[in-house]
């Protein structure tokens, strides 16, 4: 399994391989993409149109029996598992593919419509799954929606922090793949022994990879800029393009020494993340540090037998969060984790904790 494409993607494969050709999700009607594997006395392999319960996921190519299942559907209140996010309408779910088994098999069988390579795919008892649910907060009466979802193997080897995400097709577009990922990083820091960081699960679709590469660059670009700055400073940098704000960054840490390692640790990121964001960002430059420049962490360093030096310019990766429209605090909030991954006093508090930071 990798990580599949939650924002962007090419056109549809050919229409002649895939069983499913348009689903119904509530009210919507939208194509599909690629094959799933729907059992064939149920969903015959050239189903114009299935119906699919946008709470349960269950299907039906009989329109009027998806009528009927909708009044009557389990799911309709609420999705199943327990809320873990929630901000701004927007919730998270966890679901234990073990205890919703028949749920999840559902909801993965929806979503591979969307995906192009899932091998162990139906092996949903070894998964919690994370639904992106989106409820109407001026209309609480009004049923939910559910927007996406992520999963993520119990017990992972490499400490991968998510094996699947997928935004629905309708939602896509939106930055909720980057919600999605940004969850999927806060929880993982939260339960991960410190010294283990890991990331999606790899190989990473060509389409994974572009999203993921830009959510990197993000969350890099955040560091650099508002590391060691605490929340309430926000204002400094609501708008950007205002002097005052290059002065702000000017001002604190004129020059600071860090490694590939540390900005790693900080970001709960894979050193190698790291790198594909620093290269995507385009900000380093090769390092020429004049003699007043030469920093004892330098010396130290160089002592030490450190890699390569550059340089990064704030007032660079600032440019590239204004060009490239990036918020510059994290959409993921602390504050809006539920139950086990709720904050405590001490955590709100701290500030120094890795993910905190950049929160
Ligand atoms: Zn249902």
């Amino acid at each position: 399994m990798a990580a599949n494409d939650p924002a962007t993607r090419a056109e549809p494969s050919s229409t002649t391989d895939r069983n499913v050709k348009h689903v119904v999700l509530g009210n919507l009607l939208f194509q599909t993409w690629y094959q799933s594997i729907y059992p064939e006395d149920l969903v015959s392999k050239d189903t114009d149109r299935l119906y699919v319960c946008r709470w349960c996921f269950r299907y039906s190519c009989d329109a009027h029996a998806y009528t009927k299942h909708t009044r009557l559907c389990p799911h309709r209140q609420s999705p199943p598992g327990v809320k873990v996010y929630e901000q701004g309408g927007y919730s998270v779910w966890e679901l234990d593919g073990e205890h919703h088994k028949l749920y999840a098999q559902n909801l993965s069988l929806f979503a591979k419509l969307f995906l192009d390579h899932k091998s162990v795919f139906f092996d949903v008892v070894s998964f919690l799954y994370y639904l992106l649910v989106y409820s109407d907060p001026n209309d609480p009466d009004s049923n939910y929606h559910v927007l996406g979802f992520f999963s993520k193997e119990k017990l992972s080897w490499d400490a991968n922090n998510l094996a699947c995400i997928l935004v629905f097709p309708p939602y896509q577009h939106k930055q909720l793949g980057k919600l999605l990922m940004g969850v999927s990083y806060k929880i993982s820091s939260w339960e991960r022994d410190r010294s283990l960081i890991g990331g999606p699960e790899r190989p990473l679709s060509e389409m994974g990879r572009r999203s993921y590469s830009r959510f990197w660059e993000d969350r890099v670009a955040r560091y650099l800029l508002l590391h060691g700055r605490k929340a309430e400073d926000a204002e400094d940098f609501a708008v950007p393009q205002k002097s005052k704000s290059l002065k702000g960054l000017k001002r604190k840490h004129a020059h600071e020494f860090m490694t590939v390692q540390d900005i790693g640790l900080a970001t709960g990121m894979l050193t190698e993340d790291v790198i594909t964001a620093l290269k995507g960002l385009s900000v380093v430059q090769p390092a020429t540090p004049s003699k007043k420049r030469k920093s004892k962490d330098w010396n130290e360093a160089t002592n030490a037998g450190h890699g390569t030096f550059v340089t990064v310019r704030k007032t660079t990766v600032l440019e590239w969060a204004k060009s490239h429209h990036m918020a510059l605090w994290d959409p993921v909030k602390d504050e809006g984790f539920h139950g086990k991954w709720a904050p405590t006093d001490s955590d709100v508090s701290d500030g120094d904790s890795n993910e905190s930071g950049d929160g």
